[in-house]
This record gives structure tokens, sequence and C-alpha cells, in this order.
């Protein structure tokens, strides 16, 4: 956790924010206008459980409304309070703008520990909590959309999205009001992975770079990188499990809420993943060798270092000791604004979190937009486009008869070639559009102007430029 003395995550977030504005040219009014939280509400309800009434707090955050609906998720914690959840919507705020989702920035966070609860009483507690949500318009589909965030997931959206639309029984787009619901509640494919590969794309697309490469000193390829990861839930586990398997990396360690693994050979990613699941932490996992004070294995050897669970985590206090050469932030914020100057004058690069983990909101776009137009991504073209190119399988295998030329096509192009573009494979794709055109708007910020020193200011610079247009063509 952060040392004292450092600023909150909110604080944070708007030094980060000062940097980008410092060298843009936007009058004092707008600046102001687009830092500030436009509103966070506050709730406090009781549920009776357990033969008592239990008193719960919850926050939803708008911060910008430039475009609505609003975007963000909902997170269940016990460390949530207002200024964690305002700084989360204004890293929405610029996140949407930088791979341009239609939507201003939110964020929700309810102050309670799930594990301490059973199913059916989660149940209770967050139909309650979107209930007060929804009354207020702060669940709406065309103005207040939540997700999936740190221990929430599908069943928290379900049970949302059915709230939603018992309070709404005539609202015909009632499904799009939350997304990351399970696929039989209006889902998209893909979406419970997107935010971890979003990462991997990220990383990829990092790797095409050579200049950016360059910047802290690294060479080669992805395939045989050392990453040290930190969190293995939804974001963590994704992330881990793609680069590890499709990428060849070597995840050399993985810290979990009780201590540490670490194995320099590699671990395997699934099956820490199931010993987790299985016994709630890594102790005594024997894909590798525990370490009981698991944060100090931030600090360890490797090429990538990987934030996945929750912010603060590298601060004053040890960013000194880390020896990543580079970062990328899959959680929000977990480098704090000392912590962010002590890595950039070591020569680290910083992934920031507003891109890498934007996978996530860029699915939940597709999902939205899936809800509101009422069909599966891919359902119309499909077979249309496997019959188009069964005829040119069926044409050059005519020609090579015909003419005896004997041609075989390699093993397993023809199914391949011939499989249409289903709606995962339509979602993977537009995510890696998404992850490598907001890359490239960054990259050419960054190597374009000599005062914007590094990746995360240029993110800012780019997004805080795009909601800018955004105020000014309202007049503002
Ligand atoms: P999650 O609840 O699925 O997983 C968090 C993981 O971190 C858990 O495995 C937990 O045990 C672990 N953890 C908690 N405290 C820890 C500690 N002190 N040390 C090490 N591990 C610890 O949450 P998630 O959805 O994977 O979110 C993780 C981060 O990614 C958050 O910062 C979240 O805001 C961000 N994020 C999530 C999404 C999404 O789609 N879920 C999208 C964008 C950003």
């Amino acid at each position: 956790m952060a040392v004292t003395g450092e600023p909150s995550f909110r604080e944070s977030v708007d030094m980060m924010f000062n940097r980008a504005v410092a060298v843009m040219d936007l009058s004092p009014g707008l600046e102001e206008k687009i830092r500030v939280c436009n509103s966070t509400y506050t709730v406090r309800f009781g549920v009776r459980l357990r033969g008592a009434l239990q008193t719960f707090t919850g926050y939803r955050s708008v911060h910008s409304e430039h475009m609505e609906p609003v975007k963000g998720g909902i997170r269940f914690a016990l460390s949530v309070n207002q200024d964690e959840v305002e700084a989360l919507a204004a890293l929405m705020t610029y996140k949407c703008a930088l791979v341009e989702t239609p939507f201003g920035g939110s964020k929700g966070g309810l102050r309670i520990d799930p594990r301490q609860w059973d199913e059916h009483e989660l149940e209770l507690i967050t139909r309650r909590f979107a209930y007060e949500l929804i009354k207020r318009d702060l669940i709406n589909p065309a103005q207040n959309v939540p997700a999936p965030d740190m221990g929430t997931g599908e069943r928290e959206m379900a049970w949302i999205v059915d709230q939603y639309k018992r309070m709404n029984t005539t609202d015909i787009n009632g499904a799009a009001c939350v997304t990351g619901k399970p696929l039989n509640s209006g889902g998209i494919q893909g979406r419970v992975e997107a935010t971890g590969r979003g990462v991997q794309y990220a990383l990829r697309e990092f790797f095409r770079h050579s200049d950016d490469m360059k910047a802290c000193g690294m060479t080669g390829k992805l395939a045989g990188k050392r990453i040290v990861i930190q969190g293995l839930g939804n974001v963590g586990y994704h992330a881990a499990l793609f680069l590890s398997t499709e990428d060849d990396a070597r995840i050399i360690a993985i810290i979990e809420r009780d201590g540490a693994l670490h194995n320099p050979d590699g671990l395997n990613v699934q099956a820490v993943r199931d010993w987790v699941a299985e016994h709630g932490g890594v102790k005594d996992c024997p894909e590798g060798t525990y370490e009981a004070d698991g944060a100090k294995l931030l600090e360890l050897d490797c090429d990538i270092l990987i934030p996945a669970a929750l912010e603060g985590v590298i601060h004053k206090g040890n960013a000194k000791n880390i020896k990543a050469p580079l970062i990328i932030e899959a959680a929000n914020g977990p480098i704090t604004a000392g912590a962010d100057e002590i890595l950039r004058k070591k020569g680290a690069v910083i992934i920031p979190d507003m891109y890498a983990n934007a996978g996530g909101v860029t699915v939940s776009y597709f999902e939205w937009v899936k809800n509101l137009s009422h069909i599966r991504f891919g359902r119309m073209q499909r077979r249309q486009e496997e019959a188009r190119h069964q005829l040119l399988i069926d044409e050059l295998e005519r020609l090579s008869a015909d003419k005896g030329l004997g041609w075989t096509l390699s093993p397993g192009f023809k199914e391949q070639y011939l499989r249409g573009a289903g709606e995962l494979e339509l979602v993977r794709s537009g995510l890696d559009d998404t992850m490598r055109a907001a890359y490239q708007s960054i990259s050419d910020v960054w190597h374009s102007r000599n005062d914007v020193t590094d990746m995360r200011m240029a993110a800012y610079v780019v997004a805080i430029d795009r909601v800018a247009k955004s105020y000014r063509s309202k007049g503002l």
C-alpha cells in the first residue's frame, strides 16, 4: 500500500492530468471543467440478513457527461470510498476517449467484502444497491451503464439487468443498462476475457514498435520474456494465460493476496488458477516456490511487470527497487504519482492503465451496441462469407483436377479459410483494431512532441484533447 505522505488516488490522477494539460493549449475554465468530477451519489441502505438489519454504503460517481451514457464498472471491496470511486470515474472518461468509445466516465462501488456473504445474500445486497441506482437513473441504457470491476463479474451483472427490467418493464433496450452480462442475459462472447486480452494486444503492439522498445532498452520478441504478474483475478488470469500459452512469454511469478509463487522456468497459469480456486490462495501450490511477503516479488528481476490487482501497489517506498524495464498497468492506478516520477527517472517505460486495461470497456461498447441492435454480431454475414469462400476452394480444386496440377492445400487451411467469423472472432478483431489504433495515437504524440516525455503523458494528451473537442462542439 502507499506509504504516508503520498497523494490519494484521486490526487494522483489529478497530478497526472496536470502534467498533460501543462503542455496543452486549453483555457483555464475548460481545463477545470474536464478535471472535476461532476457528481458523486452516496447511498446507505439496509438489508435484513442473518436476523439483523445490515447497513451498506455504496457510491456512483459521474466524472464527465460530455458523452452519454457514462460508463464505468461497479467494484465490491472493503476499500471502496469516495476518493477511489472519483479517481476511477475520471480514468474512465480519459479511457473512453482514448479508445474512441462514445461514453463519458463513471464508476461505482459498494463497501463490502463479497467473500463474507453467501450467494443468496450477495444477490439481495446487489439487487438493493441496483434498485437505489436505477430509480435515480444512475443505471440506465441511455444515461449510465455499469460493468464488472474488482469483486464483481457476470453473476452480479445478471442480477442488475434483471432488477432493471423488473423496474422498467416496457424498456425495449433494457438489456443495454449494464455490460459484462452472461450470454444468456444479453452478454457478448469475449467480454469476460476482454481486459486480459486487451493487455495481451497492447503488449503485442508495443513489441511491434522498435523505437518504443528502445526507450526501455528492450530487444527481441515477446516470446521468452520473463513476466511478473500481481493478481490472478479476471484481468490478471486472462492476461497471464494468453501471454504464456499464445505468445510463449514466461510467467515467472504470480503475486496474490496471501503471498506469491515464483518459478524461474515459468508457472503453469491454469494450474495455479485451479489451485487458487480450490484452496483460496497460492500457499502450498506445488507449481512454484512460495513467498509469504508477496509484494516483495514486485521487485523481482524480470522483463515485464504486470500489476493487475489494485491501486497504489507501486509507491515511493518500493519504486526505486523495481527492476522491470517495462511495466504495463493492467489494474487501475497501480503506480502512485510519486512512484511514476521515480520510475520514469530510472528509464522504465510504463504502458498506462487508461490504455492497457481499456479492453474491458471496448468490448463493453460492443455488447451495448449488440443490445441496442438486438442481434448477435456475425449472424447475417457468417454463412454468406463461408459460401463465398467455398466457391473459391471448389474452383481451385476443379482447376487442379482438370489441369492435372496435383495441387493440395496445406493441412488445416481449408477448414480455417472456410470458417466464417462468428461473434467471438469479430469481437477479438474489433478489440485488436481498437488497441492498435489507440496505441498509434499515443505513440504519435509521444514521438512527435519534445514536451511529451512518456506514454502516460501522451495518453492523457490524446484523451483530454478529444474530451475538450467534444465540450467545445457543445459550445462550452
Ligand atoms: P478481480 O476481483 O477479478 O481480481 C483481483 C485479484 O487481485 C484477485 O485474484 C485478488 O485475490 C487479487 N488481490 C487482491 N488484493 C491483492 C493484493 N493485495 N495483492 C495481490 N493480489 C491481490 O478483479 P479484476 O476485475 O481482475 O480487476 C483487477 C484490476 O483491473 C482492478 O484495478 C480493476 O479496476 C481493473 N480493471 C478491471 C476490468 C474488468 O473488466 N474486470 C476492466 C478494467 C480495469
